[in-house]
């Protein structure tokens, strides 16, 4: 990474680039997103030496939704191992939209990736825990613990989404169906909902990436939360995965690891380096936020980022 004001500056600029930027539309299948103010827009790059570069509303809390998918896909990994969770989940990209059954009835029940519902949902139930209400513990605590800072659920978006989930709650059943879920569909898909709903900011986000960046240390805490090969682990498959069916052309763009969520935010991970959180909430037609890709592709290309480039 350049230096510090170098690199403050260019988070400046990305945002201003970006912020009138009208294209997208926000998300409105969970009905609390639809009231979302579409014009926010926050961006904050967190360094592994502990470096906090904040620009926009890189402060302002929404839902993490599908970024959770990350985070606890990589507490899993560290508290299963590596292999039963490629045998249980898999790693490869579906091609298809986020909730998709299709995937699940083509391959025999099997997920095959952790960065969709059936695939998230599914990591989510391999969580340790007597009980899904002690799963759910260790997924907040978990999450809570990359972020640096205690995270809480936000009421309103869980409980919208809990009333309107059906799509979810289908995922589950399948899954049980085809005996690829030893817990109960319905609690698991609830502990999911809430896992979604979790608040962050931008600048969350970051410290989030940030901590994948840093083999699993938190730059800001100090404190290990996953090991080294976990983080090589998950980044490797949110690099095949974390667009949806956008993450080809997302890596031959932008060459960073990466995951989104339908509230609006996007982490990038630069391993060694650093990550990028972002928030907007105008979305493209797969689900990821338009203003958010673009100012970490602008990031990613003035700062020099894409892991593919050797000059
Ligand atoms: N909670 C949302 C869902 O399950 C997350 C989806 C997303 O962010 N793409 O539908």
């Amino acid at each position: 990474m350049p230096g510090w004001d170098q690199v403050d500056r260019l988070v400046r600029d990305a945002h201003r680039s970006y912020a009138t930027d009208p294209e997208g539309t926000v998300a409105d299948y969970i009905p609390v997103l639809a009231e979302t103010d579409p014009d926010l827009f926050g961006l904050a790059v967190i360094e592994v030496d502990g470096g906090i570069h904040d620009a926009g509303d890189a402060t302002h809390a929404f839902s993490i939704q599908s970024i959770s998918k990350l985070f606890v896909y990589a507490l899993v990994i560290q508290e299963v191992g590596h292999a039963p969770v490629r045998e249980i989940v898999g790693v490869n990209n579906t091609g298809l939209p986020f909730n998709s059954l299709i995937a699940l009835e083509l391959n025999d029940g099997h997920p095959m990736n952790p960065m969709v519902n059936a695939g998230a949902i599914a990591t989510t139930a391999l969580m340790p825990g007597s009980t899904t209400a002690e799963q759910w513990e260790r997924v907040r605590e978990g999450l809570s613990a990359f972020a640096g800072r205690p995270l809480s659920l936000n009421g309103e978006v869980y409980r919208s989404e809990a009333a309107t989930n059906d799509r979810n709650r289908a995922i589950g059943r399948l899954l049980r169906s085809y005996g690829r879920l030893s817990v109960d569909p319905d609690e698991i898909v609830d502990v999911y909902t809430r896992q979604c709903a979790l608040d962050v900011t931008a600048h969350d986000l970051a410290v989030m990436g940030a901590t994948l960046a840093d083999g699993g240390v938190n730059p800001i805490t100090g404190r290990r939360v996953v090991d080294a090969e976990v983080c090589r682990d998950a980044l490797a498959v949110v690099a095949a995965t974390g667009l949806y069916e956008r993450s080809g052309e997302w890596l031959f763009e932008i060459g960073l690891p990466a995951k989104s969520g339908v509230s609006g935010g996007i982490v990038a991970v630069v391993p060694g380096k650093g990550a990028i959180g972002a928030f907007s909430p105008r979305l493209d037609a797969a689900g990821n936020s338009v203003r958010s890709q673009r100012a970490i592709g602008y990031l990613s290309r003035a700062l020099g980022l894409n892991l593919f480039a050797s000059a």
